[in-house]
C-alpha cells in the first residue's frame, strides 16, 4: 500500500494503559489569561456538544455552541433510555478496566483502535462520578448504592441508569452545566442555527456558514478551533430509531471541505424495536435493550403458526437466541441479535402483520420477579409499547423487529479527536468512534461523555497552543466563498420546481439501503444500490418539489438540504461497504461467513479503518486506510456461544 494513503492516530507509544496520561503530560497547555482570547465554535449540544461547550467554557474559553434544534435538551440525546457503562465493579461481579475494555473491543469485531477503546474504559468511571455530582438521578439499591443492569456482549452488569430514561436525565445534567455557563458569559448560545459549511483557511478549519432557520439568513461564524458533535446518520434508511431531525449534514459538508469520512457502512441495526406497520410510517421505535435483561426473545417452532402468542405452549416456542447462544442468550451483541431475528422470518417464522415480527416477552420475569418490580425498571417502555401498539405487554408478548439504529461510521479523528483538516475536532456519535464495527449497548452515552468532559478539553489546548492562527475575518475569500456557495445550493433547490417531495426521495434511498446495504450485504446487491441511489439523486435535482422560499422559516427547505446530503452519503455507504471485502459486526457480506452463518473477517486484508476522501475534479472518493495494531489479545473469531 502506497505510504500517502495512510492516515497517522498519532497514538502515543508505551503500554496501553499509560498512554493517556503520557499523553496528557506532553499536552501542551493554553494559560488560565490566554484562554479568553481563544474563540471554539461548538455545533451541536447533544451530549457530546453540551459536555464539551460547558466544560471549555469552564475552562475560561470563549464558546459559541449552534444547534438547529430550539433548545439543546431537544437533542437526539434526550430518547437514550437504557443505560451508560462503567467499568466500577459495583456489583463484584468480576468487570474491571481491562474487561470492559476487552469486551468493546470484541464487541466491535477488531475494527477499532485500541488506544481510543482502553482510554474509553479507562475514563468511563469518572463519567459516573461526574453526572452524580452533578445530580443526575441514576437508579439506586435499596441500601442506597447506584444500581446497575446488563447490556449485550457482556457477562457482568456495569450499565448504569435511571429508569428507561437515562439520556434525558444526562442530558439535563449536561445542559445544567451549559446553562450556567451560557448565565455566566463564557458561552453564547446559539439555537435554530444550521451549519451548512465548514469555512477552511490556510488548510485550517476557522469557521462555519450558518443559516438562520427563522429568518432565512446566512452567517459567517469564525472561530480559532470548529467542534463538531452533530450526532449519527442512522436516518440515511429513512426508518430509524432516531430523532427525526437527526440527519449528516454537518459531518458531510466537512465532509467536502475534505474531512476523511471513516467507516460509512458500518451501520448498527437494533433487533428490539417496533416494526413498521405501514409504508407511510416516519419512523422506528427502540424498545431498549435493558428489556433483554428480563425479556426473551422466541418465535413459534413451527412455521406459519398463526396462533396468538398466549395460545402457544412453551414447548411449541423457540428462544432462538438462548439456543443459538447459550452463553450470553438475549444479551448477545445486536449485530447478531438482529441477523437472528432475520434468520427466523426467512424461516417463515416470522410473528403479526406479514411475519415481520418476532415476540420479546417479559412474563418470566413477572412470575420470578413480580410485575411492580418489572414496571420500575421499565415503565416508561411499557407505557411507549402500550401507547403505540394499543397492546400491554404484561399482558402478552411484545413485537418486535430490526431498524437502523447507531452509526459507527463517521468523520475519521486522530487519538486528539481532530480530523485530517487541523482546527476540525469530531465528537460524539459524529465521529467514527470507537465502537468498531459494532457497539455495544450503553457505550453511546459513555464514548460521547467521555469526548466531551474528559478528552477534548485537553487534546484542544494542544492545538491551541500549538497553532499559528491569524485573524480571519467574514471578507476572507474562504469565508466569501463557502458563503456562496450555501447560497447557490439553496437556491439551486429551490429553482428545481419539480413536482416530488423531499421526504419521497428521502422514502426511496432508505429502501434501496435497506435493501442492499443493510442487515446483509452483497457485491451484487451493493453494485446495484449504487446505481440506483445515483439515479434517485439525480431524479431529486430533476424533480424536486420545494415550496417556500429561502428568507423565512422554511421546513421543506431544511428538509431538501439534508436529503441532498443523505443522497450523496448514501453511495458512499454502498461504496464503502463493497469495498470491505469481509464480513464483522454489522458489516455482514453474505460472501463471507462461517459455517454456521457467522462474520467471517479478513485481517490479512482488512484490519483498518478505511476512510474516504471526497471526490475531486472527476476523481471518484479516494479510499485511505489507518492499519489497527492489537497488542492486549489475539484476533479472535468472536464467540458468544
Ligand atoms: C432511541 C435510542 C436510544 C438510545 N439509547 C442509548 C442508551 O441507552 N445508551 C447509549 O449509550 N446509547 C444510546 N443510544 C445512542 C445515543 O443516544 C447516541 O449515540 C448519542 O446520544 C448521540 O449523542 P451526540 O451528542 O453525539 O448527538 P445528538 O444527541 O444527536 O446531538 C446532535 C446535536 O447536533 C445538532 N446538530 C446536528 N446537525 C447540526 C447542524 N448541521 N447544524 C447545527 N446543529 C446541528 C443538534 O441540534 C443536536 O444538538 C440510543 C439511540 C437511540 C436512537
Amino acid at each position: 500500500m502506497a505510504a500517502a494513503s495512510v492516515l497517522d492516530p498519532r497514538v502515543p507509544g508505551g503500554p496501553l494503559d499509560t498512554q493517556w496520561q503520557r499523553r496528557r503530560d506532553e499536552l501542551a497547555l493554553v494559560g488560565p489569561t490566554r484562554r479568553r482570547f481563544h474563540t471554539v465554535l461548538v455545533i451541536g449540544a447533544g451530549l457530546a456538544g453540551a459536555s464539551a461547550a460547558a466544560t471549555l467554557s469552564e475552562l475560561g474559553y470563549r464558546v459559541r455552541c449552534l444547534v438547529f434544534h430550539d433548545s439543546p435538551r431537544r437533542a437526539h440525546s434526550v430518547a437514550a433510555q437504557g443505560g451508560i457503562n462503567a467499568a466500577k465493579n459495583y456489583q463484584n461481579d468480576g468487570d474491571s478496566v481491562a474487561r470492559l475494555f476487552h469486551e468493546t473491543l470484541e464487541g466491535g469485531d477488531f475494527r477499532s483502535r485500541e488506544a481510543n477503546v482502553y482510554r474509553l474504559a479507562e475514563l468511563s468511571a469518572r463519567i459516573i462520578d461526574h453526572a452524580v455530582a452533578q445530580g443526575v438521578p441514576f437508579a439506586r439499591e435499596y441500601g442506597g448504592h447506584l444500581a446497575n443492569r446488563s447490556f449485550g456482549g457482556t457477562l457482568v452488569s456495569r450499565t448504569f441508569y435511571a429508569r428507561g430514561q437515562t439520556g434525558q436525565q444526562l442530558l439535563l445534567g449536561a445542559y445544567g452545566a451549559l446553562a450556567k455557563e451560557e448565565a455566566a458569559g463564557g458561552v453564547t448560545l446559539l439555537p435554530r442555527r444550521e451549519m451548512l459549511d465548514l469555512v477552511v483557511v490556510d488548510g485550517r478549519a476557522r469557521g462555519v456558514i450558518a443559516r438562520d432557520l427563522v429568518t432565512g439568513a446566512l452567517e459567517t461564524h469564525l472561530a480559532d478551533a470548529v467542534v463538531l458533535a452533530t450526532g449519527g446518520y442512522a436516518n440515511a434508511y429513512y426508518l430509524s430509531t432516531n430523532a427525526k431531525a437527526s440527519n449528516c449534514t454537518a459531518i458531510w459538508r466537512a465532509h467536502r471541505r475534505g474531512a476523511a469520512f471513516a467507516n460509512p457502512g458500518f451501520v448498527q441495526f437494533h433487533p428490539t424495536c417496533l416494526p413498521a406497520t405501514s409504508a407511510d410510517q416516519a419512523k422506528t421505535t427502540l424498545m431498549s435493550e435493558s428489556l433483554r435483561n428480563d425479556g426473551r426473545l422466541w418465535v413459534p417452532i413451527r412455521a406459519g403458526d398463526a396462533r396468538s402468542p398466549q395460545d402457544i405452549p412453551e414447548a411449541e416456542r423457540d428462544y432462538f437466541l438462548e439456543r443459538r447462544y447459550p452463553r450470553f442468550g438475549n444479551l448477545v451483541p445486536r449485530d447478531l441479535g438482529s441477523r437472528a431475528c432475520k434468520a427466523m422470518m426467512e424461516e417463515g417464522r416470522g410473528v403479526g402483520p406479514g411475519g415481520r415480527a418476532v415476540y420479546l416477552d417479559v412474563s418470566d420475569a413477572a412470575r420470578r420477579l413480580g410485575v411492580e418490580v418489572l414496571r420500575e425498571r421499565y415503565g416508561n417502555l411499557f407505557e411507549m409499547y402500550q401507547h403505540i401498539t394499543g397492546d400491554d405487554p404484561l399482558r402478552g408478548s411484545m413485537r418486535v423487529a430490526p431498524s437502523a439504529h447507531y452509526t459507527m461510521g463517521g468523520l475519521w479523528v486522530d487519538y486528539d479527536l481532530m480530523s485530517n483538516i487541523p482546527g476540525l475536532f469530531v465528537i460524539g456519535e459524529a465521529n467514527f468512534s470507537d465502537q468498531g464495527a459494532n457497539r455495544l449497548g450503553a457505550s453511546a452515552l459513555m464514548q460521547g461523555l467521555a469526548d466531551g468532559y474528559f478528552i477534548l478539553p485537553y487534546t484542544l489546548a494542544d492545538y491551541l497552543a500549538g497553532a499559528q492562527l491569524p485573524a480571519v475575518t467574514e471578507d476572507a475569500p474562504e469565508a466569501r466563498e463557502a458563503r456562496a456557495a450555501v447560497w447557490a445550493r439553496v437556491e439551486r433547490l429551490l429553482r428545481v420546481g419539480g413536482r416530488r417531495p423531499a421526504g419521497d426521495f428521502h422514502r426511496a434511498l432508505g429502501r434501496v439501503l435497506w435493501d442492499h446495504c443493510g442487515l446483509e450485504r452483497s457485491r451484487e446487491g451493493l453494485v446495484k444500490s449504487m446505481e440506483e441511489v445515483a439515479a434517485l439523486r439525480e431524479a431529486f435535482w430533476e424533480d424536486l418539489a420545494l415550496p417556500g422560499g429561502a428568507g423565512e422559516l422554511n421546513q421543506e427547505l431544511e428538509r431538501a438540504g439534508r436529503v441532498a446530503d443523505f443522497l450523496e452519503l448514501g453511495e458512499l455507504m454502498c461504496r464503502d461497504a463493497l469495498a470491505r471485502e469481509e464480513s464483522c459486526g454489522c458489516h455482514f457480506r453474505t460472501e463471507y461467513q462461517t459455517n454456521d452463518g457467522e462474520a467471517l473477517r479478513n485481517d490479512e486484508r482488512f484490519a483498518h479503518v478505511a476512510a474516504w476522501l471526497p471526490e475531486e475534479g472527476g476523481r471518484g472518493p479516494e479510499r485511505l486506510v489507518e492499519p489497527l495494531h492489537f497488542e492486549s489479545m489475539a484476533l479472535l473469531e468472536r464467540s458468544y456461544k
